[in-house]
């Protein structure tokens, strides 16, 4: 007989495979899996159990969870209560002069610039008389003074021959005013005329909304759309006030004070100072 075709004899040592792994699967009453493979699904009495697949583990964090957007805003309001707007400002013109000049500047630096300005040209029509140019050295110290005179004196001549010399109330009417964005006319409409139409993004919005999660735009029209789904509209000008506060008290551009920050738990920012909780590597400014 060829070699290779010899049927295969038992061992006399009864050890041939499977015998072996049987008693002993047997002996610890466990079944063996030659015995198992035996085994047919359709015996009776042995139906097979339905696979049924493994789900993957939910973490369930989700950012703009409202529980969480509610804590922050919890938080801010614990950490900034009757916060409001921080340039010195009497009349909704002098707020928009003011937050026209706040433009890359600090709001202590306007506030030093505004009080003589206001004494020198009290109405808006005292600015609306000027050229430019005669407006450029009393707010040079605030920066881009050349385009920052250009759209207050602007403002002036088109409240003054539309409006009547009175800074109109709504977002449409304001946006059509020379050197007046979404951010300038939220924060008049919000501050001075108390309407929510918006929510402020500037600088300090931009960097902790990111690094809360609440948004992963850059562009402030795209962040401002984010926070008003998750923001009460009722909060809005609020939160607004509370979020640049916290950037210019605790969550700064570089280094924020985190050991010192009500928001905490809540924040997995990547440039974090010290944590609690796991960092995001996202969630960044
Ligand atoms: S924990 Fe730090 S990074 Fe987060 S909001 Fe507070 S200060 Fe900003």
């Amino acid at each position: 007989m060829p070699r290779g075709n010899m049927p295969r004899q038992p061992s006399r040592s009864g050890r041939q495979e499977g015998v072996r792994r049987g008693m002993r699967a047997a002996s610890k009453n466990i079944p063996a899996r030659s015995a198992a493979r035996r085994e047919s699904p359709a015996a009776p009495g042995n139906v097979a159990k339905p696979t049924v697949p493994k789900k993957k583990p939910s973490y369930g964090y989700d950012p703009l969870n409202p529980e969480r957007v509610r804590q922050i805003i919890a938080g801010l309001d614990q950490m900034y209560p009757g916060v409001t707007c921080a340039l010195t400002h009497r009349s909704a013109w002098e707020l928009l002069v003011a937050t026209i000049l706040s433009a890359q500047c600090t709001d202590v630096r306007v506030n030093m610039v505004t009080p003589v300005l206001f004494e020198k040209y009290p109405t808006v029509q005292d600015f609306a008389a000027l050229e430019p140019e005669q407006l450029e050295p009393d707010i040079r110290s605030t920066g881009f003074f050349r385009n920052k005179s250009k759209s207050v004196v602007g403002a002036a001549r088109k409240i003054v021959s539309d409006f009547g010399g009175k800074v109109p109330e709504t977002m449409e009417e304001l946006l059509t005013l020379p050197g007046v964005a979404r951010k300038t006319a939220n924060v008049v409409l919000g501050t001075w005329f108390k309407k929510n139409e918006g929510v402020v993004v500037d600088t300090h919005v931009t960097r902790i909304s990111r690094r809360l999660e609440l948004t992963r735009h850059e562009d402030a029209q795209k962040i401002e759309q984010d926070l008003m789904r998750i923001i009460p509209r009722e909060r809005w000008t609020d939160f607004s006030h509370e979020v640049i506060w916290h950037g210019r008290k605790l969550c700064v551009a570089r280094g924020p004070k985190c050991a010192d920050c009500g928001l905490e738990k809540l924040c997995h920012a990547a440039d974090k100072t010290w944590s609690t909780v796991e960092i995001h590597k996202d969630a960044k400014p």
